[in-house]
């Protein structure tokens, strides 16, 4: 939808670059997610903890394996449809958040309604692809818990010692707890890759090639020299030596001078535990405004 830029906006001499505030994932979404995976990997570890350890007690190996190979298909069935009706409410929640906070960034710096504005393409593609990978995460709950018990029963039966000294029973309950912990991970993660994965795609529509990078500044950035996490991997780059760097959202063969191609950890909110956000830099030239 053609969309028209005031003309204070249009007319503005000087800058002909504006800046908007970074959007930052939805606390509340993040929150509700995490409260629904716990939930589910509660259900799962209730129902199938008791059945487990009365089999471990009778020293049937034979029979625990087959039990947890069923239980394995039985609960991947069951999270099947729980999972995708899950992440389309999870990426539609985080989705409608993000637009909210993008418009109103647009309309400090722009004067422009965003809001609006219905939703292109590249919008609709980025909650598509989002919601899958969401449905696998949340898949891949149960898929870990059993996989480890499986590990677990497996070393017990070769005579192998189990972690800290854990009888196999124990090992169920350590499973579960991990199981929690990881739930927990993706709540926050995903619902910051979602929100980055729309503020991207919104940018584009627009036509905001590029961002500004920024870190929360604290100890815990990683990179921080004197912070708690000194050194970046492959999986976590440096996102200290980033902060208010320039980046393109999409790789560019011809950069210019001072503009970043994407780093391999991908973008800010990205990256495991990234804190980071993308503030998007308008180059009021190149807006796919009429
Ligand atoms: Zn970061």
């Amino acid at each position: 939808m053609p969309v028209a830029i005031p003309d204070a906006t249009r007319g503005a001499r000087g800058r002909r670059q504006r800046k908007f505030r970074a959007v930052r994932p939805s606390r509340a979404v993040q929150l509700a997610m995490r409260k629904e995976l716990l939930a589910l990997a509660e259900q799962m570890h209730v129902v199938v903890s008791p059945a487990l350890k009365a089999m471990i007690e009778a020293g049937d190996y034979e029979a625990l394996q087959a039990m947890l190979n069923n239980l394995r298909e039985e609960w991947r069935l069951r999270y099947g449809t729980r999972a995708r009706r899950l992440a389309g409410q999870w990426v539609g929640a985080a989705n409608a958040e993000s637009k909210r906070r993008f418009s109103e960034g647009i309309k400090d710096a722009l004067g422009v309604d965003f809001a609006a504005i219905f939703d292109g393409p590249a919008i609709t593609q980025a909650v598509q692809v989002m919601g899958t990978e969401a449905v696998n995460l949340i898949s891949s709950i149960p898929d870990q818990y059993f996989q480890d018990i499986q590990e677990a029963v497996l070393k017990n039966y070769m005579g192998q010692p189990l972690p800290d000294g854990r009888s196999l029973i124990d090992q169920i309950e350590e499973t579960y707890k991990v199981s929690r912990e990881r739930a927990a991970l993706i709540a926050r993660d995903q619902t910051s890759k979602i929100n980055t994965a729309v503020t991207q795609a919104r940018c584009e529509e627009l036509g905001i090639e590029t961002y500004k990078w920024r870190t929360v500044r604290d100890i815990r950035v990683v990179g921080n020299p004197d912070g708690l996490f000194p050194k970046g991997s492959r999986a976590h780059g440096n996102h200290f030596e980033r902060e208010g760097k320039r980046y393109y959202w999409r790789e560019n063969p011809n950069p210019e001078d001072g503009i970043r191609n994407p780093p391999e950890d991908g973008p800010p909110g990205w990256a495991i535990n990234c804190r980071c956000t993308a503030e998007s830099v308008i180059d009021i030239d190149k807006l796919k405004f009429v």
